[in-house]
């Protein structure tokens, strides 16, 4: 059984093998991009060389990206805990040519990779193809024998990648593997694809075209390859297991977390744990990369992912901080591969134990008034958003919390009803201010709220507090 590091280690060195430049991750905070939240795939580092606004000394690279995929265009933050194959921090392997071989060779790799390198049995893998690809599907039968009824055809967006409105696009092809009968879920295309049965470990992404702002699409005279496989994915399937949860990596994390909390996974707790596992994950690395809660853009992203968490080893019995003292076991895992986690060890344990002390504060009696207001409600009920907004803004509960915390019992939350009373509150406190005729205090003011935010406002000094971190 190979661990997670070795399998890195393998796809790295598989296509270093074949004249890849090993080029290390990018920074969860792009460089090169202010209108990406976070890096959430391997291409992010390498954008401006698919565009031609950037040249490299190498004109093929490999990679295992950090990605967050927790806001922004791709959120996986809800499926965390819940499906097989997700994570909010995961490492996206990939090999990437800019304008050198193209589909037939990038699907050679592919598939040479994953059934001669990982021994991979072919009868247990389907690939996709975009409808109008013939070409691709062309190749997969004659690279890889496939018979006609594991080349699925897929005419949606799913199967065609684009960088934006403009720019590099082209037809994907998406590898996945069959994890056998018993497990529910069909395959792709099917009505529900969404389960987690056939689980999408590699898409392969061929950029032939350029896409001219609101005009026609052109064929690039030199195409690419980007490609992206889910190192977590993959480690199940070497492993034997079904959830990325009981891969090595994890299952260090969630015995931890067992140790620290003293309660053992089972159907009841398994969820939190594993939530907890993920978001610690998610946390450590956003810290590292000079993320640190805040009550707006990134720093709030990172504040639910925390809170989120700590929500969770509340649930579990937990009565002092908890997931700072997981961060040694994560350094352990992951550090040789990611020394940014040990160069940062005592920043991300600080952060996590003041952020948990401080919500703790609030967390018990928030979650008894949730309680409270929803003794009464049923499966496919709605909270109010009024009490949802309660929450945000006296107990620092961030909306995505409040949801969290009532999928189990299956009732949603009223978004619209939240956001209305978001907006009356902002309403209200722009009225109270008017007619002081300051408008320069005014401003400042709200500027302060803006960036502060309502969530702990408790007076004065907790606010100082809040903005302080
Ligand atoms: P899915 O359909 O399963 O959500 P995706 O199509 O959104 O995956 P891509 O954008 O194609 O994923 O990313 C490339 C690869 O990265 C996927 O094939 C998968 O192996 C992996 N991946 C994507 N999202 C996640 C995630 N949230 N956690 C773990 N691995 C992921
Ligand atoms: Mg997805
Ligand atoms: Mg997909
Ligand atoms: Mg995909």
């Amino acid at each position: 059984m190979s661990g997670v590091n070795e399998i890195r280690s393998t796809f790295l060195e598989y296509f270093a093998r074949n004249g890849h430049e090993v080029v290390a991750s990018g920074p969860l905070v792009p460089r090169n991009d202010p209108t990406l939240m976070f890096t959430n795939a391997g291409m992010v580092q390498f954008k401006n060389v698919f565009t031609g606004l950037e040249k490299l000394p190498y004109s093929t690279a490999t990679t295992s990206q950090k990605c967050v995929r927790a806001g922004g265009k791709h959120n996986d933050l809800d499926n965390v805990g819940y499906t097989a194959r997700h994570h909010t921090f995961f490492e996206m392997l990939g090999n990437f040519s800019f304008g050198d071989y193209f589909k037939e060779n990038a699907i050679e790799l592919a598939w040479k990779l994953v059934t001669k390198e990982f021994g991979l049995p072919e009868e247990k893998l389907l690939v996709t193809v975009y409808s109008e690809d013939e070409e691709a599907a062309t190749f997969w039968k004659k690279i890889a024998g496939l018979p006609d009824q594991r080349i699925i055809r897929i005419g949606t967006s799913d199967n065609f990648w684009a960088m934006g409105d403009s720019g590099p696009c082209g037809p994907c092809s998406e590898i996945f593997y069959d994890h056998g009968e018993g497990i529910p879920g069909g395959p792709p295309g099917s009505p529900d694809e969404d389960g987690d049965r056939f689980i999408e470990i590699w898409n392969l992404v061929f950029m032939q075209y350029e896409q001219i702002a609101g005009g026609p699409r052109l064929d690039l005279p030199r195409p690419s390859i980007d490609t992206g496989m889910g190192l977590e994915r993959i480690a199940a399937v070497l492993q034997g297991v079904h959830n990325n949860y009981d891969i090595d990596l994890f299952k260090a994390l969630i015995h931890a977390s067992e140790e620290a909390t003293g309660v053992g996974s089972t159907p009841e707790t398994v969820a939190s744990h594993r939530i907890i596992a993920d978001h610690l994950r998610a946390s450590s690395f956003l810290i590292a990369d000079g993320v640190l809660p805040s009550n707006e853009g990134r720093g709030y992203v990172l504040r639910r992912i925390m809170r989120r968490a700590m929500r969770h080893a509340h649930l579990l019995g937990s009565e002092e901080p908890l997931l700072y003292r997981l961060v040694g076991t994560l350094a352990h895992e992951m550090g040789q591969a990611y020394p940014e986690l040990i160069r940062a060890q005592s920043l991300i344990t600080e952060t996590l134990r003041l952020e948990e002390a401080r919500f703790r504060k609030t967390l018990a009696r928030g979650l008894s008034l949730l309680d409270e207001a929803t003794t009464s409600l049923e499966k496919g009920d709605n909270l109010d958003g009024e009490t949802a907004f309660k929450l945000y803004d006296t107990y620092g509960f961030p909306y995505d919390l409040t949801e969290d915390a009532l999928k189990a019992r299956g009732i949603g939350v009223d978004r619209s009803g939240f956001e209305t009373a978001m907006e009356r509150q902002r309403a209200e406190a722009r009225a109270n201010w008017a007619g002081s005729g300051e408008a320069a205090t005014e401003a400042v003011w709200f500027g302060l709220r803006e960036k502060v935010g309502a969530t702990e406002f408790l007076g004065y000094s907790a606010a100082r507090t809040v903005a302080s971190v």
